[in-house]
Parts: structure tokens; C-alpha cells; sequence
């Protein structure tokens, strides 16, 4: 794994794994829509692409870290896409949160190209990232899984697989988004009932969150919500919504209704249209408080 790895998608989350990846040794090409913020990489020694194959090698391994299913594939996809590039022996890690159906088509163009396609989704926010603590799932084929390791390993602390098919490991992390907002949205109403019943909602959490529901997305959310604070976004509430609605499309393909999806859809949306595309996604907590009445 000497060869230059190239890293395309330069985000709140992909600028801290990119440097990890740096700090662990590598060699980084990287790529990003905006160049101006690969600047804290080149100062740390990766190269800067002028395009996104141009990041990539033939036969080496493309790291994407982007915003969607659109860009993921805009990138990926045709004559100058990154897959046309790594060609037979290359392999394409794929990190963003998409749906399991588009990692299941970038799978097959690949496959076409000899070139291999590992699904890595993460969990873990942009100060998770920074401190190699981000979980990682995979689904993909298990040679390039095995190639790819040691990457992973330089950017999270635990690597859970799912197995070939390509769309699993997505799956898993559609799982956990959705457990995570459903949990915002339950804590948000408890605490609200809390404050309007006249007992203080942070003692609330504190309690709560030190014992019944001491894990970490109730610990780390529940602070949030509890002080209404939900500057500044480490997951911006767009991407939030981009969430829901893939949880809703991966729930409609396997035919399961997922009401609770669908209501935490209609929450975002309700924030997106007061304004709230900066806030992190904890702040869907906030439509719990215009409903209830509190300013
Ligand atoms: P972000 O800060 O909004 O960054 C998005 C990245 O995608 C930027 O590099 C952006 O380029 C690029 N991009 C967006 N649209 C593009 C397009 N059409 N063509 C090319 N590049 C495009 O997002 P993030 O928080 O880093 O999240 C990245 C992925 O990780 C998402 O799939 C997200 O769901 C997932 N994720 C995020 C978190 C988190 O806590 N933030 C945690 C786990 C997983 P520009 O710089 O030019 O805008």
C-alpha cells in the first residue's frame, strides 16, 4: 500500500480523514469541488488533483467521502469518472451515506471495469473523525476489503462487515441514522414535557442520560437538546433530511412501513422551511418546541 491513495470529497468529515490518513503514513492525491479547502492537506503534504480520476491511479485505491448519491456517482461515473481510471486491480471505497441501491450500481459499473467497489458508510461526527474514532461498516468483495484495511484502520477504531453484497454495509448505516433521529425527536418531546411541567429539562437529561440511557448518542444529543444548542452543525440538517428520505426509500424497497421515518421527514422539512440549513440535524428538536408553544 505505497502508492498514492487518492481522496476525493473534502467536507466536514473528509478533511479530518484524509489527515488521519496522512498522519498514519500515506501518501494522499486529493480532490474536492471547492479546491480552496484542501488547503489544510497540501500543508500537510498531499497532492492537489485538478480533477477526480485525476486524484486516482490505475490499479490503486479512490476514497470517496461526498455529499450524496448524485455526487458519489457524478465523480464516479463516465469517460473522466474515477472508475474509468482505476481500471482492472483498482478499488473504490465509497464512505458517504447513500442508498444501498446506488452502491449496488456503482458495484456492477465497476465490476464491468474490473475494478472493485467497497461500501465503508461511518458513524461518528467531523470531531470523531479528527480523533480516529469514527465505527466503520463494509460490504464489498473480500480481497479488497483485506487491501483496503489498513486505511480504515488509520481513520476509525472499530470496522464491523457485512458481508459481499455491495448495498449491506449502507443498509447498517441507514439503520443507525434512523435510530439516531428517532432519538432526537424522543428526547426532544420528554424534555419539552419536562420544561413545560416546570422541572428543569437539563437535570432531566443529566439524570436520564447517566443512567437508564447512558449511551453515546443519548449522552452526546441529549446535551444538545437539552440546551437547545445546535451551532455549530457537525451534520447539517440538509444532510439530515438526505437521511430520512434514503431510510424511507431503503424501508419502501424491502416493504416495511416505517412511520416514525416519515414523521421525522415531515420534522426536517418543517425546519428546513424556518431557516435552519445551517444547524446541525439535533435541531429538528426545535420543531418539538414551536409545536409546544415555547419561543
Ligand atoms: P459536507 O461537509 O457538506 O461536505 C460535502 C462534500 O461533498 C464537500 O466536499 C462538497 O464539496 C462535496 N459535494 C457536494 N455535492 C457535490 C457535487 N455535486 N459534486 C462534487 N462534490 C460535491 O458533508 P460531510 O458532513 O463531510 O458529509 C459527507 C458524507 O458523510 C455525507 O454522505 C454524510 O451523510 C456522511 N456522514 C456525515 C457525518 C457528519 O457528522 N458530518 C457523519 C457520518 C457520515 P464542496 O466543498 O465544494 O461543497
Amino acid at each position: 500500500m505505497s502508492d498514492e491513495i487518492g481522496f476525493i470529497g473534502l467536507g466536514a468529515m473528509g478533511v479530518p480523514m484524509a489527515a488521519n490518513l496522512i498522519a498514519a503514513g500515506f501518501a494522499l492525491r486529493v480532490w474536492n469541488r471547492t479546491a480552496a479547502k484542501a488547503a489544510p492537506l497540501t500543508a500537510q503534504g498531499a497532492t492537489l488533483a485538478a480533477a477526480p480520476a485525476e486524484a486516482v491511479e490505475p490499479g490503486g485505491v479512490a476514497i470517496t467521502m461526498l455529499a450524496d448519491d448524485a455526487a458519489v456517482e457524478s465523480v464516479t461515473l463516465g469517460d473522466n469518472g474515477l472508475a474509468a481510471r482505476l481500471r482492472p486491480g483498482g478499488i473504490h471505497v465509497s464512505m458517504s451515506t447513500i442508498a444501498p441501491a446506488t452502491a449496488q450500481r456503482l458495484a456492477r459499473y465497476h465490476a464491468e471495469r474490473g475494478s472493485a467497489y467497497v461500501a465503508a458508510p461511518v458513524f461518528g461526527r467531523p470531531d470523531n473523525a479528527q480523533l480516529r474514532q469514527l465505527v466503520v461498516c463494509t460490504s464489498g468483495p473480500a480481497a479488497a476489503k483485506q487491501r483496503i484495511r489498513p486505511l480504515l484502520d488509520a481513520m476509525g477504531r472499530a470496522v464491523f462487515d457485512f458481508g459481499d453484497e455491495p448495498g449491506a454495509a449502507n443498509v447498517a448505516k441507514l439503520c443507525g441514522n434512523f435510530l439516531i433521529a428517532a432519538a432526537i425527536e424522543a428526547m426532544a418531546e420528554a424534555f419539552t414535557m419536562a420544561e413545560k411541567s416546570g422541572v428543569e429539562r437539563g437535570q432531566v437529561a443529566a439524570m436520564l442520560t447517566k443512567t437508564l440511557f447512558a449511551a453515546p448518542v443519548y449522552q452526546r444529543y441529549g446535551e444538545m437538546i437539552a440546551a437547545k444548542r445546535h451551532t455549530p452543525a457537525g451534520f447539517k440538517l440538509p444532510l439530515g433530511l438526505k437521511d430520512v428520505e434514503l431510510v424511507l426509500a431503503a424501508g419502501a424497497a424491502a416493504r416495511v412501513p416505517m412511520p416514525l421515518a416519515g414523521m421525522l421527514r415531515e420534522r426536517i422539512i418543517a425546519g428546513l422551511a424556518k431557516g435552519r440549513d445551517e444547524m446541525d440535524w439535533s435541531a429538528l428538536a426545535l420543531g418539538v418546541l414551536d409545536e409546544a408553544g415555547i419561543k
